[in-house]
C-alpha cells in the first residue's frame, strides 16, 4: 500500500474514532512524508498539532497503521508547514464549514459501562432563563431517580445543552453510593440494536441486555420517527422499565407532539411524565458561558474580544464554544494575543446575521423539513390538512421574518389570490396566540430557520 493510501484508510478510521470537529483541527494539512520498515514519519502544520498528536493520538494511529502493515512499529511527527496539497485537505475544510465547533479533548475517557462523557457534568452547565426549568427538572430526576418526573423529555435545538443535561444525569446519579446502573445510548443505537436483534432472531436477549437498567437516557429520540418496528420493541422496553420504576429520560429536536410518524401509544407514554425545553441564551448569559469555558480551560482573553463574541455569535452555545476554541487554537499556534480585528477575520463564519442565513429557501425547507412533507407539496393545490397547516405557516413566516408582501407570496404560491395569504396569515397569527402547541411548532421551525 503506498504512503498516501495508507494515511487515507488512517484517516477513515479516525474519523469513526473522533468527533468531526477533532478531526478537522487535528488531521488537516497531514501526511505521509516517509516511510521505512517500521518507523513512518508524518508531517504536520505545527508545534501545537505536533504535541496534540503524539501525545492523544499516537496509539489510536499506530494501531490502526498495524492493522494494515504489522512491520510498522513507531510513528514520528515532524512539522513541515508547506500546506499538503491532497484532497484531505479538501475534504476537511468542506466537510467542516462550521469550523472547529469544540475540542473533546476528553473524547477517549467515555465510561464503558455508561457510555456516558465525564465532561458533562452540573457544575459546568450555565443555568439562565433559557433553560432553568430544564436543569431544575433534571437536578429533581438526579435525585431521586423513578420518582420525581418519569420519563423527563428534554426538547430543543441543535446545540442548546440538551445531551449536556442528560448526561449531567447520568453521571450525577452512577457517582451516588446507591451503585445504579445507568445507560446513555443515541436513539441510533438503541434503533440499530433492535433491527439486529430482529435479524438475528435475539429480541429477548437484547430486551434481557437492558433489563437490569435503572436509568435509561436516551438520546435525539426524534430519530425513531417512521421506524415502525423499532417503535413497537421500544415500547415494550419502555413499558417494562417504567412499570419497575425505572427512570428514563429522553430528548429531542422538538416535543413529543411535534414528532411526525410517532405511535400514538408512545406519543403519549413519552408526554406522560415532565416535558420542558431548552432555549437559546441571552447576552449576559452568552458572556457567562464564554467565561465559564475560559476559567476551566484555565485561559484568559480580553474582555472586549469576549464582548464581541457574546454579540455576534448567536446562534448556539456550541457554536460558542466553537468561537472561544478557535480564538484559544490561533493564539497558540501563533503565540500571540488577539487583537479586535484578528477576532473578526477569525470568527467571520460564526458571526449570525439574519440577512444572509433567513430566505426564502430556507423558510421553505425549514418549514417542509419539520412537517416531513417533501419541497413540492407545500406547493400543491390541495385541502389536505397535513398539507394545509404546514402550506399556511410558511406563508406566515415569509410575511412575518422575511417581510414578503402578501402579493409576491401569493406569486411564489402558485398565483393564488392574495386575500388567501391574508386569511392564511391572520389563521396563524390567531391560532398561534392561542394554540401552545402551534406557537411551539413555529418557535422551532424559527430555530431552524436561523441556524445555518
Ligand atoms: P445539544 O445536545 O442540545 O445539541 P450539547 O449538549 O451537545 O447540545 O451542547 C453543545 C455544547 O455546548 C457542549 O459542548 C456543551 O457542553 C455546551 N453547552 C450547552 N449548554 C451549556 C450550558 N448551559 N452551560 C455550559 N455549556 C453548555
Ligand atoms: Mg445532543
Amino acid at each position: 500500500m503506498d504512503n498516501n493510501k495508507l494515511w487515507q484508510s488512517v484517516l477513515a478510521q479516525m474519523q469513526l474514532h473522533i468527533s468531526h470537529a477533532n478531526f478537522a483541527t487535528w488531521f488537516q494539512n497531514t501526511e505521509i512524508i516517509s516511510r521505512d520498515t517500521d518507523k513512518v514519519i508524518i508531517a504536520v502544520p505545527n508545534a501545537f498539532s505536533k504535541e496534540w498528536l503524539s501525545s492523544k493520538y499516537y496509539k489510536l494511529i499506530l494501531k490502526t497503521m498495524r492493522e494494515t502493515d504489522s512491520n510498522i512499529r513507531a510513528l514520528e511527527f515532524k512539522i513541515n508547514p508547506q500546506p499538503v496539497n491532497s484532497s484531505i485537505k479538501k475534504e476537511v475544510i468542506e466537510s467542516e464549514k462550521s469550523n472547529i465547533e469544540q475540542l473533546k479533548f476528553d473524547e477517549f475517557k467515555v465510561n464503558k459501562d455508561t457510555n456516558l462523557n465525564p465532561r458533562y457534568v452540573f457544575d459546568s452547565f450555565v443555568v439562565g432563563s433559557f433553560n432553568e426549568l430544564a436543569y431544575a427538572a433534571s437536578l429533581a430526576v438526579a435525585d431521586n431517580p423513578g420518582n420525581a418526573y418519569n420519563p423527563l423529555f428534554i426538547y430543543g435545538g441543535v446545540g442548546l445543552g440538551k445531551t449536556h443535561l442528560i448526561q449531567s444525569i447520568g453521571n450525577k446519579i452512577s457517582l451516588d453510593a446507591k451503585k445504579r446502573k445507568v445507560k446513555y445510548m443515541s436513539s441510533e443505537k438503541v434503533v440499530s440494536g433492535i433491527v439486529s436483534a430482529i435479524r438475528s432472531n435475539s429480541m429477548d436477549a437484547f430486551k434481557a441486555s437492558l433489563a437490569p437498567i435503572d436509568v435509561l437516557i436516551i438520546d435525539d429520540i426524534q430519530f425513531i420517527s417512521g421506524k415502525t418496528k423499532s417503535q413497537e420493541e421500544f415500547f415494550h422496553v419502555f413499558n417494562s422499565l417504567y412499570e419497575k420504576n425505572k427512570q428514563i429520560i429522553l430528548s429531542s429536536d422538538r416535543p413529543p407532539n411535534a414528532i411526525p410518524e410517532l405511535e400514538e401509544r408512545l406519543r403519549s407514554r413519552f408526554s406522560g411524565g415532565m416535558t420542558v425545553d431548552v432555549s437559546l441564551p441571552d447576552y449576559e448569559t452568552r458572556l457567562v458561558i464564554l467565561k465559564t469555558k475560559l476559567q476551566e480551560k484555565n485561559q484568559k482573553i480580553p474582555e472586549n474580544i469576549l464582548e464581541y463574541i457574546a454579540t455576534n455569535v448567536k446562534k448556539n452555545i456550541r457554536e460558542l464554544e466553537g468561537a472561544l476554541n478557535a480564538l484559544l487554537i490561533y493564539c497558540k499556534t501563533n503565540n500571540s494575543n488577539l487583537d479586535i480585528d484578528t477576532t473578526k477575520r477569525l470568527l467571520k463564519g460564526f458571526v449570525f446575521s439574519p440577512f444572509n442565513v433567513a430566505n426564502y429557501k430556507k423558510v421553505v425547507d425549514s418549514v417542509a423539513k419539520f412537517y416531513n412533507l417533501d419541497e413540492k407539496s407545500l406547493f400543491h393545490e390541495t385541502r389536505r390538512k397535513e398539507i394545509v397547516r404546514p402550506r399556511q405557516v410558511a406563508m406566515f413566516l415569509l410575511r412575518k421574518e422575511l417581510k414578503y408582501s402578501f402579493p409576491a407570496i401569493a406569486r411564489k404560491f402558485g398565483g393564488k389570490d392574495h386575500t388567501t395569504v391574508i386569511y392564511a396569515y391572520k389563521k396563524i397569527e390567531k391560532e398561534s396566540e392561542e394554540n401552545n402547541k402551534l406557537t411551539e411548532e413555529i418557535n422551532l421551525i424559527k430555530q431552524r430557520i436561523y441556524s445555518g
